[in-house]
């Protein structure tokens, strides 16, 4: 394996966006696998090269396997979203608490609850209670996995 080292332009690794990527070729004299592996996260893109390939060949193999497909488009897209819905978050935190607070407020005079008591006795707080619970997953957001 013949390794090459290229300063030539070459795009960020499409898994982790580390831009150390490192090119090599097989020296094969025919069907040689020559393109580039991130030194990161491992990611390989490579591809049949010429014999002797130059560093732009490799690089273009490399850059080709990081162009993203529909479905890993989609992926970063709502990434990218989360990323800002969580940004958002913080920032409005003194919003969220009186936004809260005001639902508590309504959900206790809507439904009469005056005492601990009344919460068991009144069949109508139960039955109000996923739409409150909806309400307040708008406001403090709901589980993400991962
Ligand atoms: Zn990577």
């Amino acid at each position: 394996m013949v390794l090459i080292m290229s300063k030539t332009a070459i795009k960020p690794c499409k898994k982790c966006g580390s831009d150390d990527i490192l090119l090599s070729h097989c020296n094969y004299s025919s069907f040689n696998p020559g393109g580039g592996e991130c030194n990161k996260c491992g990611f390989v893109s490579k591809n049949y090269v010429s014999c002797t390939p130059s560093q732009q060949e490799l690089a273009r193999v490399w850059n080709s396997g990081q162009r993203l497909d529909d479905s890993e488009k989609l992926l970063l897209e709502r990434k990218k979203t989360r990323q800002l819905r969580k940004q958002l978050k913080v920032s409005s935190k003194e919003n969220q608490q009186i936004e809260l607070s005001a639902l508590c407020k309504k959900f206790i005079t809507d439904n009469e609850i005056s005492c601990g008591e009344s919460i068991w006795q009144c069949d109508r707080v139960s039955e109000n209670a996923p739409e409150f619970i909806e309400q307040v997953a708008e406001i403090v957001g709901y589980h993400e996995d991962g």
